[in-house]
């Protein structure tokens, strides 16, 4: 791992750089396949399933024999588990449910506003390296509870054209029907567009590769939202000597082991702690069975060592990680200081894997420094606020003549005229 002692402010730039490519590298494919979905439809998704996915499928729409397969090949224990994790992830996304906020902000002028859900979203479950059943549960368990009425769910295929049992199991427990084994640009295009057999969608929400994380920020071009950039993973310790080293190696391998473009970072105000996190990671990396994969993520990550916590908290919100953990004597200073982070794990016992899967936080979390803007998957995401006001005959006559006037003011005479008309009406 590159140890790195006593940072410039001049060098952070550079060294927090991530190791993913840029979107003009895969803009060019996803503007191809784009356009070949828009004019070919199901078609297109199919050639470039095959292409990219290595399977020319017959049908792309999961079918109810494959889930009842699917349902008698996941362990109950594997089950049960899942249960937990959803009722922690419903119990959690449940609580962020916000009252109609009312306010009568002059007499007789009554404004409110109310949320209602995005009648149809699409969810994108990724599956190439690792089938990641419990991104179901994170998305489609607040689309439930925000009233979506359309859940379309895209997840890649393998080489036998088959879709992991346990996604099917979860989708299936959180009732989503329409289920599509498409991935990567493709899956985001059928979204945005439409084809014969995949629902167009208003918003995208998930986690993915580059491509897919391209292909999203590329969709809203066309009249989609997302819900944010949710790219290849990453995770920063900052930790000291009251943490615990093999712990600390264990999260940053967590995170490591996701792909090989995922990025992982320790800061420590201890060079000895360092180097005891270095060994343990050379030690645990060994066992894994995704080493291949944490070994080139490891070459893209660093330890940081830094004279005091004030430094450290400047290097970790220029970063803004998608997950951040803390283990020192000094956890407060960093909970309270923290600008920029997707998501907060606090002390030795909180790993960050307790997020990705059934503490019931989101998991689906901005990467690539967009903490510094966006905030993770929540039950607002799934749902859009609506304003609604009702002015009585005394309230247009106490707000009626400042409007008239500002009207007269911009140059907008028939904006002026629709209250004129409405005084003149009352005397
Ligand atoms: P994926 O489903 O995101 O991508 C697989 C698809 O990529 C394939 O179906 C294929 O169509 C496409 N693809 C592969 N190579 C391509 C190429 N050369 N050109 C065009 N398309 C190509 O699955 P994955 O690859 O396993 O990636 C999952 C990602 O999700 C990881 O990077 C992981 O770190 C990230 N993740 C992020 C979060 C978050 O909240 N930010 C959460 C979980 C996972």
């Amino acid at each position: 791992m590159n140890k790195i002692y006593n940072p410039a402010a001049s060098e952070r730039l550079e060294l927090l750089k991530r190791p993913t490519s840029t979107v003009n590298d895969i803009e060019e494919t996803v503007n191809k396949v784009f356009a070949e979905v828009i004019q070919d439809g199901d078609a297109a998704i199919e050639k470039y399933t095959e292409i990219f996915d290595g399977f020319k499928p017959e049908n792309i729409r999961i079918s109810s024999m494959e889930i009842d397969d699917a349902r008698n090949r996941v362990s109950q224990e594997l089950k049960d588990a899942i249960h937990l994790a959803y009722a922690n992830i419903e119990k959690f996304h449940a609580a962020q449910k916000t009252e109609k906020v009312t306010v009568e902000t002059a007499e007789g002028v009554q404004c409110w506003q109310e949320k209602r859900p995005i009648q149809k979203v699409g969810l994108y479950i990724p599956g190439g390296t690792a089938p990641l059943f419990s991104t179901i549960l994170m998305l489609a368990i607040p689309a439930t509870i925000a009233g979506c009425k359309e859940i379309v769910l895209c997840t890649p295929p393998n080489k036998e054209g088959s879709v992991h049992p346990a996604i099917l199991y979860t989708a299936h427990l959180c009732g989503v029907t329409k289920i599509f084994k498409v991935g990567g640009i493709q899956a985001i295009a059928g979204m945005t567009f439409g084809t014969q057999t995949i629902p167009k969608v208003y918003k995208i929400f998930g986690p993915g590769n580059q491509f897919v994380t391209v292909a999203k920020q590329l969709a809203t071009k066309h009249n989609v939202a997302i819900d944010m950039p949710a790219g290849p993973s990453e995770l920063l310790v900052m930790a000291d000597e009251s943490a615990n080293a093999a712990f600390v190696a264990s999260d940053l391998l967590s995170q490591a082991e996701h792909g090989a473009d995922s990025q992982v970072i320790l800061i420590s105000t201890s060079e000895k702690f360092m180097d005891e996190v270095e060994k343990e990671i050379e030690s645990q990396i060994k066992l894994l069975p995704r080493k291949e994969i944490a070994e080139k993520a490891i070459e893209n990550s660093k330890l940081i060592f830094v004279e005091d916590k004030e430094t450290a908290l400047e290097i970790i919100n220029e970063y803004g990680p998608e997950h951040f953990i803390v283990c020192t004597t000094s956890n407060n200073f960093y909970v309270d200081n923290v600008e920029n982070a997707g998501s907060v794990f606090i002390g030795n016992y909180t790993p960050e894997s307790a997020g990705d899967y059934a503490s019931g936080t989101n998991h689906t979390l901005p990467t690539n420094g967009y903490a510094k803007q966006y905030s993770g998957v929540n039950l607002d995401g799934f749902m859009k606020s609506m304003t609604f006001q009702k002015i009585s005959e005394e309230g247009i006559k106490n707000i009626g003549p400042a409007i008239e006037l500002m009207a007269e003011a911009e140059g907008l005479q028939a904006h002026k005229n629709a209250v004129s008309l409405r005084l003149k009406e009352l005397g």
